[in-house]
């Protein structure tokens, strides 16, 4: 039996009776499959959690920076809450209404000279950290309305504490609770999920995800693809229209969450999963077969890799090497910076893992939406993000983190074959002080008697700026290596965030632009006579299969998931043709056109 009030009468009635009455309809909500593959689960709705503020005292000298510090995270929370915004006016009815108030009534607060300038003023006044200053203005607001005894104002007051909890979170960068305590079988509905948080997701735990913001090919979906959770994001209407205990299904192919499904919805959707599952259990027979055209073309495939768990993954699907292992798994979710001895056991673990197949570890490429907590400070966001302090620009300018990679990766290099990449490298000047670098460091590891590498490890290069595509002749004079990064080209090429759902259907790999800087970059590669490779989300997908190895292209790295499909491709291509496809599509000038020549190729076998 379940108790209520209503009108000041307590009820009683049957919990039959109570279960007609909420039995909820089905609804289903669209938005962009990013990661393919059929969640069934119980929703379980992210709230925002309590968050551990540290306080601390901040030198006067550097007074400027914290300011700075809590200036980024303004911005930042202005730019989070006027995309919630934005998604609220598409929506129609009271709801919609209420909800575009109490945004419009934040975003105003994260303008409010008065609000900002008190918190100015405390951390310059009492010299504390931001976060600090932050929750004791909030804290005293609060106070004070409540103090009011006027419930419309202690609403305000929870409002006010909102906006200063969302600023908080993006000082600190820790954004939620994390996902240890959730039931089997969870879908994960939140506002956002970074890709620290997608790092702590465990798929046996977590059937898939759904959010309102995030693009198709930031950070957040390339490892939901790497971890095979299937997610959908930036699905208006998701928050308030499904609630934690609701029945989800979360279709990443086809980018529809669908809430509380019918009983028919349902089996259909488990059809829909069965069928995938044997799919891809008959593509593991490819595990051992050699990646050969039907002409005879030898491909290499290897995988990229997010986190070192995913290792057994790639080895079991027969990946002959890590053609990308980014490192900033070392730094997410954590406070401290991991110091040489750490670096070098987790990357040591890997090399040894591969057993004499090559690992290409990536430098550090933290910023823009890649954001670490361990690095705190030492990453501004900035006015923008992803033109800013990142990637070999941050390592750079903080020798300190780049010499403790690089020695933990000349120390690795002693496992087995190691490739050293740079991201983000948009001049000549940064490859040569990166050698300089990894010299200086060698030398001082050898003066300690500590077994390196020898010799010192290849050092290669991302093409993912334009700038770098277009001096690529100059760059494979100074670089052992390309390694082809279509996602960050695509989207500075094309000035489209890659993470920004709003643009998301703007954003082409198969942009002209895009494939004659891809083109270019082959090029001068073959021409400086060094291996070049494409390791950007175009490799994991059969569709560009025929158009990359078309280009000249014979090395790819891609999600592990990836690797049966595309391999299963290659063996049914026949190069001669991809070739000369590939002329004809360089030959365009309009990116529709190039889909269709690509599309009529592949259906043609
Ligand atoms: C890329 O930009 O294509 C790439 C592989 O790097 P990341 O996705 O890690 O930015
Ligand atoms: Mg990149």
């Amino acid at each position: 039996m379940k108790t209520e009030r209503k009108g000041g009468r307590k009820t009683r009635r049957s919990t039959a009776a109570a279960k007609t009455k909420t039995k909820a309809a089905q609804r289903v909500f669209e938005g962009l499959g990013v990661s393919p593959g059929v969640g069934i689960g119980v929703a379980h709705q992210r709230e925002s959690g309590e968050i551990q503020v540290l306080e601390y005292q901040v030198p006067a000298r550097r007074i400027p920076e914290e300011l700075e510090r809590f200036h980024g995270a303004v911005a930042r929370s202005r730019r989070q809450v006027a995309k919630l915004v934005a998604k609220a006016e598409r929506f129609h009815g009271a709801a919609a209404e209420e909800l575009g108030y109490l945004l419009e009534a934040h975003l105003q607060m994260l303008k409010s000279a008065s609000l900002i300038g008190a918190i100015e003023r405390r951390i310059e006044d009492t010299r504390c950290n931001a976060e600090s200053a932050v929750m004791s203005e909030i804290g005293a607001i609060v106070e004070n309305f409540a103090a009011m005894n006027d419930p419309y104002l202690a609403a305000r007051g929870q409002d006010v504490r909102e906006v200063g909890l969302r600023v908080v979170r993006n000082l600190t960068k820790t954004s939620y609770t994390g996902f240890g305590q959730l039931e089997p079988n969870s879908i994960v509905i939140a506002e956002e999920i970074t890709p620290a948080d997608t790092a702590l997701m465990d798929p046996r735990q977590i059937r898939g995800f759904a959010t309102v913001l995030g693009g198709a090919e930031g950070h957040t979906a390339i490892m939901a693809r790497s971890l095979g959770l299937p997610a959908v994001l930036g699905v208006t209407g998701l928050i308030g229209g499904a609630k934690s205990g609701d029945t989800v299904i979360v279709d990443g192919s086809n980018g529809r969450v669908i809430v509380n499904p019918t009983a028919r919805c349902l089996a259909d959707y488990g059809r829909r999963r069965k069928a995938l599952e044997r799919e891809a259990r008959s593509l593991t027979r490819l595990r051992n077969v050699p990646a050969v055209t039907r002409d005879g073309t030898r491909i290499d495939l290897q995988a990229n890799l997010e986190l070192p768990r995913e290792l057994a993954q790639a080895l079991a699907a027969g990946a002959e090497g890590i053609g990308l292992l980014r490192t900033e798994f070392l730094y997410m979710n954590r406070d401290d910076l991991p110091d040489e001895e750490e670096q070098c056991a987790a990357l040591s673990e890997i090399v040894a893992g591969m057993a004499g197949r090559p690992v290409t570890v990536r430098t550090l490429d933290i910023g823009g939406e890649k954001l670490a907590t361990s690095l705190g400070p030492h990453v501004s966001e900035g006015l923008n993000p992803a033109l800013g302090l990142r990637a070999i620009r941050l390592s750079l300018k903080r020798p300190k983190l780049l010499e403790t990679q690089l020695a933990a990766m000349l120390r690795a290099g002693v496992c087995g074959p190691l490739r050293i990449l740079l991201p983000m490298i948009s001049t000549v000047y940064e490859v040569h002080e990166v050698r300089k670098c990894l010299h200086k460091v060698a030398r001082r590891l050898k003066r300690r008697g500590v077994k390196i590498a020898d010799p010192l490890p290849p050092l290669g290069v991302m093409i993912e700026v334009p700038g770098a595509a277009l001096v690529a002749d100059s760059l494979a004079n100074v670089a052992d290596f390309f390694a082809i990064g279509s996602n960050d080209l695509t989207m500075y090429t094309l000035a489209i965030d890659r993470g920004e759902e709003q643009v998301a259907h703007l954003y082409n790999p198969l942009h002209p632009a895009v494939l004659r800087l891809v083109q270019f970059s082959i090029e001068a590669a073959f021409r400086a006579r060094i291996p070049v490779s494409v390791c950007g989300e175009i490799a994991g997908n059969p569709r560009f299969t025929p158009l990359i190895l078309g280009l000249g292209v014979r090395e790819l790295s891609m999600t592990t998931n990836a690797l049966p499909r595309v391999k299963s491709r290659i063996l049914r291509l026949d190069m001669q043709a991809a070739t000369q496809r590939a002329r004809t599509i360089m030959d365009q000038s309009d990116s529709g056109r190039i889909s269709a020549l690509l599309d009529d190729f592949n259906e043609a076998g």
